[in-house]
């Protein structure tokens, strides 16, 4: 970037007043896992001419604060698997305090011993580090191969570069869900923040999602057999309704897309790694920012962000039933989590 100071544009208001201040960005669609509710054991990656470069989505990152947006998620697929991103989070972590007020990443850990130092290094001061379960051998079927040593040494690295850790998991009826308190109570020994997340019906993967759904009311309630949960009213700006853990202290959110649906408050837009933007993350559609960036710059750019507002829905559509599931083709590793 050419150090311009930034000029305050239009702001991202769509059609329904919400106001768009969140992008989160998605590096790469590949990874060195294979969650079993996120890919297929042989994903067909795309071909790296077709993912934006990494000053293609500085670009595309800063057009998004320059109309606006205060907060970048850094996401994949695994986003530390991308050769030299490392670089990009530096690059735009040179802009925390100059329109963008928070850098952020979600990972699977793996890598996080290697560049916890660095992400602090830029700017970054949280990570999101998806644990579905602290048993390593359901760990290394869930992910398909992946050792939950790595991750946790990973995590203990974010710990010690000073990285606040929020822990997420997804619930699933048929893995997790009798281990979910164990792995809160670790948690919030830990000091970290807990999230539970319904599995959402994106992609195609191998097995039946009405399998896999857990439904967080029911989660819920067998908490609160044995924990007392005080309803918290923290806006986090997010869907994640929140509550304190009296017995470890610690804070627990649901997303619940599937069960409550929290589409009136969302401010958030995603971009693939191909530079698609997805207005909302449960429905098909999106927009070609590559195509605009490349064929006719900043300009053609910017004003494909426009069309967004116009075209974001007002909610997603995601159901899944005993008889099938409705949600987005695209799977989340592409889309951006
Ligand atoms: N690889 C990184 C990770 O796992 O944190 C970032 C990308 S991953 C796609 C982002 C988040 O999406 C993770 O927390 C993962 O558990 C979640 N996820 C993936 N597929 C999902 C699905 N079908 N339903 C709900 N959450 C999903
Ligand atoms: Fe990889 Fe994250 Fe998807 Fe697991 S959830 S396969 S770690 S992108």
């Amino acid at each position: 970037m050419d150090g311009t100071p930034h000029i305050a544009a239009t702001p991202l208001i769509d059609a329904f007043g919400r106001r768009i201040t969140y992008l989160r960005l998605s590096v790469t669609d590949r990874c060195d896992l294979r969650c079993r509710y996120c890919m297929k054991a042989r994903p067909e990656f795309l071909p790296k001419s077709e993912v934006l470069t990494l000053e293609e989505l500085e670009q595309v990152a800063l057009a998004f604060v320059a109309r606006g947006v205060t907060k970048i998620r850094v996401t994949g697929g695994e986003p530390l698997v991308r050769r030299d991103v490392i670089t990009l989070i530096e690059r735009l972590g040179d802009r925390l305090g100059a329109g963008l007020e928070e850098l952020c990443l979600t990972t699977n850990a793996t890598r996080l011993e290697e560049f916890a130092p660095r992400l602090a290094a830029a700017g970054l001061k949280r990570v999101n580090v998806s644990l579905d379960t602290l048993d390593p051998k359901t760990y290394h079927a869930l992910t398909r191969g992946g050792s939950l040593d790595r991750a946790l040494a990973g995590i203990a690295a974010a710990r010690t570069a000073g990285l606040k850790i929020k822990i997420n998991a997804v619930a699933l009826k048929d893995t997790n869900a009798a281990a979910l308190p164990g792995l809160i109570e670790w948690a919030h020994g830990e000091g970290h923040d807990v999230t539970l997340i319904e599995v959402m019906p994106m992609g195609e993967v191998e097995a039946n999602r009405f399998d896999q759904f857990l439904p967080l009311d029911a989660v819920r309630q067998d908490l609160e057999a044995r924990w007392t949960l005080t309803d918290l009213t923290d806006a986090t700006g997010g869907p994640a309704r929140y509550v304190r853990v009296a017995e470890t202290g610690g804070r627990l959110g649901f997303i619940t897309p599937l069960t409550s649906n929290f589409c009136a408050g969302c401010n958030r837009v995603r971009v693939t790694c191909t530079g698609q933007l997805n207005a909302c993350l449960g429905r098909d559609g999106s927009l070609d920012l590559k195509a605009a960036l490349r064929s006719g710059g900043p300009g053609a750019l910017d004003a494909l962000l426009d069309r967004a507002m116009i075209t974001k829905p007002e909610a997603h559509d995601f159901r899944i039933g005993r008889e099938g599931s409705s949600g987005a083709s695209r799977d989340m590793a592409r889309t951006g989590g």
